[in-house]
């Protein structure tokens, strides 16, 4: 339904709402270890929209997607 989608949307802007440090820290640590995230971004040509993976390199936390649509 699009009106779950946009709630959560809209709880994930709320946590990443803040001063820029505490955002930074929430996007580049890893919540499981408290590693630095390796950020890389795939930008698809043609849709205007950036695929942001972070991914930890010293623990089985996995991976972390971020859609960015560009404007
Ligand atoms: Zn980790």
């Amino acid at each position: 339904m699009d009106a779950s989608k946009r709630s959560y949307e809209f709880e994930e802007y709320e946590k990443y709402y803040g001063d820029s440090v505490q955002v930074k820290k929430i996007m580049e640590d890893c919540p499981c270890c408290g590693s630095k995230f390796v950020v890389t971004h795939s930008p698809n040509a043609g849709s205007l929209i950036v695929e942001e993976t972070s991914r930890c390199l010293d623990c089985d936390f996995g991976q972390k997607k971020v859609i960015h649509i560009l404007n």
